[in-house]
């Protein structure tokens, strides 16, 4: 089965951020996700949409999840996948980063989906490369697909992403994930709250356009979705938590603060979880309120979606270029 042909309504030519994104636009890319969905669940999986293809991951930071998911989402769609893993890399020999991407680029990728530990190192990428460029996490700085998972899986629970009520809580100061869903929560008319100690919270935190709590248990007050994040210490440079067991108190999800939100609240980690350090063991499996394996489940989808879009974009500009 060959990649169904939609309107067009995402022009763009890569997927570097969620900021600057117009609501039309991120629901497309979560309607295009939505119809990959039931596919996933088949035993039969496979199309032919990107055949011919080629997709390469280039991770310059460790990833389980998400590299495993848009390899995944690539395959499940036609297309060759290699993956770059940093320690195999030129990088390790003295290569830039530029470098390395004009030399993908020489042998001619269609898309090229980026992580790496510094904010703007995607972008700066994808303004030397010819193919379609995904930021699979750029330094604190943003990780588009992932709060376009997050929003689906909202979104397929609620019916709605406008209106409700979502508290992001815990290490806000290095999370690209906060970042990108932030963007995403507030064009899509939902009130976001940022709920974290002032020393895991960015100086303008507020103009963020968010309403920011320090205490816990305020800022989880009938709220529709908890969304915790992990202590990101690889980003630290210094303490920023008194003890692990001190910051689990006052900021981990355990069921006495979760009793605060509404009775129906939904629980979500973008993974990887530290268990008893953000967010209690037992409540993170509690399928009746917990959806984390819903949001690595919709994360193929997503990255599906993102990877049929931008080959298109790509298909039609060379068409364009070719009859021009
Ligand atoms: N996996 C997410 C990221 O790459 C969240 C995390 O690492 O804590 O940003």
């Amino acid at each position: 089965m060959s990649v169904p042909v939609r309107d067009n309504r995402y022009p763009h030519r890569h997927l570097l951020g969620i900021d600057g994104l117009s609501a039309d636009e991120i629901g497309y890319l979560l309607d295009v996700s939505d119809s990959y969905v039931d596919l996933n669940r088949k035993v039969d999986k496979k199309q032919t949409g990107l055949r011919g293809q080629t997709l390469i991951n280039l991770f310059f930071e460790n990833s389980t999840r998400t590299r495993t998911s848009f390899e995944l989402a690539g395959k499940r769609l036609g297309s060759d996948v290699i993956n770059m893993s940093v320690a195999a890399s030129a990088i390790k020999k003295g290569e830039t980063l530029l470098d390395t991407a004009m030399t993908l680029n020489a042998m001619h990728p269609d898309v090229l989906v980026v992580r790496h530990p510094e904010s703007g190192a995607v972008k700066l990428l994808s303004e030397k490369v010819e193919c379609a460029v995904i930021n699979a996490g750029d330094g604190s700085h943003e990780h588009p697909t992932q709060a376009l998972l997050d929003a689906l899986t909202i979104r397929r629970r609620r019916g709605r992403l406008d209106g409700l009520v979502v508290a992001i809580c815990g290490d806000i100061l290095h999370s690209r994930v906060a970042r990108s869903n932030i963007h995403l929560l507030n064009v899509m008319g939902a009130r976001v709250r940022l709920v974290a100690p002032p020393t895991l919270l960015p100086t303008a935190a507020v103009r963020l356009g968010a309403e920011v709590f320090n205490d816990m248990r305020a800022g989880l007050a009938d709220c529709d979705i908890v969304m915790m994040l992990r202590l990101q210490t690889e980003r630290m440079q210094g303490r920023f938590v008194p003890s692990t067991r001190e910051y689990y108190r006052f900021y981990g999800l355990d069921s006495e603060k979760l009793a605060l939100a509404r009775p129906d609240a939904l629980i979500m980690h973008p993974g990887p979880m530290n268990r008893g350090v953000e967010i209690d063991s037992q409540l993170a499996d509690d399928i009746t309120r917990s959806v984390i394996l819903d949001q690595v489940e919709l994360g193929v989808a997503v990255r599906m979606a993102c990877l049929e879009v931008l080959s298109g974009n790509r298909r039609r500009r060379s068409i364009e270029s070719a009859v021009a």
